[in-house]
């Protein structure tokens, strides 16, 4: 007899780990399938991007015990600068911006941060810290499956010779989702032509827990605070958006034109002499969304069912948001003996995912469509809206709130 669990999630990043770690929680037997190996400790080889995760977000990993299991602290955001470039790399002190808009502790709802930045290593090794504490959780890595599917259960052929067989499987493989390609799901994608760099610079003085994104023509450009190490007291990440070539020759300069040429972006915010620390990463850049996001015995979350440009650093979050709904419909099937693998629950989950999930990515993409637009009327109607929400704290607080996935 092969063996039985209720799920199977295909697919270890941090959307299927954290979901795997909720589920666990109610009882249900988890299968979590991951083609690379787990690691426990710092790896900064693995993964360059620091994420900015909305402060809606910890809670969640707070419950699934991911947080508990951070390495090292994360670093709150309490300041947003948003700036309208136009290659004038205007000034801006850390704490005011004369040429854009502001977002200070007083625009979050009781005191709390906006978000936290999270790096993908210090977040790798928390997930592989926590999936072990799991009595229901079958961890399975480095593992993949061969899936066939029926009307009635999934069945689910590994590598290493095991048959299994499963009521749901839930793929999480991210953008490239195998899963989602077996079962024909299609897919549109939206390319923009360009590449994100992203690196780490140590700086002079600190950086007060502010971010700053700077919109240029040739794509945005943020600074992120991260936490101090013991080396290194005052640390900042840089997304960078330009075109695959420009990245490419970005990538390449010597330390200090690197430096250079970032200090340029950064305006005159006083971050004193700028060190670049680590290896420099680039990401292609496009945004996709599944036509469907169910199929028979099967569903899609996180990034296998939406990938968004990093813009507005909602793509996490976004499959964030798909936990939550996701884990609290399964949780609430599970304790009244309903089969979650039928077509009326996903048809459920789809229902209330997709809408919302495809706003957000419209909204991402008009976002980096209208401020690398240098249309004159478009610029100044740009400028108008910044000043406006900056003199507007109540729209400023509602947008806050929703950013803050609250
Ligand atoms: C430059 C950049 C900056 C970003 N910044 C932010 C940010 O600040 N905030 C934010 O919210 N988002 C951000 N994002 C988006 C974020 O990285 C993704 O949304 C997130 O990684 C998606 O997580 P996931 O678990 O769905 O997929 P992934 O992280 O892609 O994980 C998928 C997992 O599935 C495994 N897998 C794949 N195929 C198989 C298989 N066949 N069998 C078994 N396992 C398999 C993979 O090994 C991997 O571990 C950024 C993205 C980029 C490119």
């Amino acid at each position: 007899m092969a063996e039985e669990y209720d799920i199977c999630i295909n697919g270890g990043g941090p959307i299927g780990s954290t979901l795997a770690c909720l589920l666990a929680q109610s009882g249900m037997r988890i299968l979590l399938l991951e083609r690379h190996a787990f690691t426990t400790t710092l790896q900064p080889a693995l993964d360059g991007r620091a994420y900015a995760l909305a402060e809606g977000v910890r809670p969640l990993l707070e419950e699934a015990g991911i947080w508990a299991h951070l390495p090292a602290p994360p670093q709150p955001i309490q300041h947003i600068h948003v700036l309208d470039g136009q290659g004038r790399y205007p000034a801006v002190s850390p704490l005011s911006v004369t040429n854009g808009l502001t977002f200070t502790p007083d625009d979050a709802p009781e005191n709390r941060h906006f978000g936290w930045m999270v790096e993908a290593p210090n977040l790798l090794a928390s997930i592989g810290r926590t999936i072990s504490h799991y009595e229901t959780l079958d961890v399975r890595a480095p593992e993949t499956g061969k899936f066939t599917f029926s009307p009635h259960h999934a069945s689910i052929a590994l590598t290493s010779g095991e048959r299994v067989r499963a009521k749901l499987v839930i793929a999480a493989d991210g953008r490239g989702s195998t899963l989602r390609q077996q079962v024909k799901i299609g897919l549109t994608r939206i390319p923009y032509h360009k590449h994100a760099l992203v690196a780490v610079l140590a700086h002079e003085h600190p950086h007060d827990g502010a971010a700053l994104e700077n919109f240029l023509p040739q794509g945005p450009f943020a600074r992120l605070p991260l936490p101090a190490t013991t080396q290194h007291p005052h640390r900042s990440a840089i997304v960078w958006t330009d075109t695959a070539e420009r990245i490419h020759h970005f990538s390449h300069l010597p330390d200090n034109a690197f430096a250079r040429h970032v200090r340029h972006r950064l305006g005159q915010e006083n971050l004193g002499t700028l060190t670049p620390i680590g290896k420099r990463w680039t990401y292609p850049l496009a945004s996709q969304y599944a036509h469907r996001y169910i199929a028979t015995r099967l569903l899609l979350i996180g990034d296998a069912a939406h990938g968004l440009h990093p813009v507005a650093g909602q793509g996490m979050n976004l499959g964030f948001r798909d936990v939550r709904t996701l884990s609290s419909l399964l949780k609430e099937a599970f304790l009244q003996g309903d089969d979650f693998g039928d077509t009326a629950f996903l048809e459920k989950y789809q229902r209330h995912t997709r809408p919302g999930n495809l706003l957000m990515l419209a909204g991402c993409d008009v976002m980096e469509r209208l401020f690398s637009n240098q249309n004159l009327l478009l610029s100044a109607s740009r400028r108008l809206g910044l000043k406006a929400l900056q003199r507007m704290p109540h729209l400023r607080r509602y947008f806050v709130q929703k950013a803050m996935g609250l």
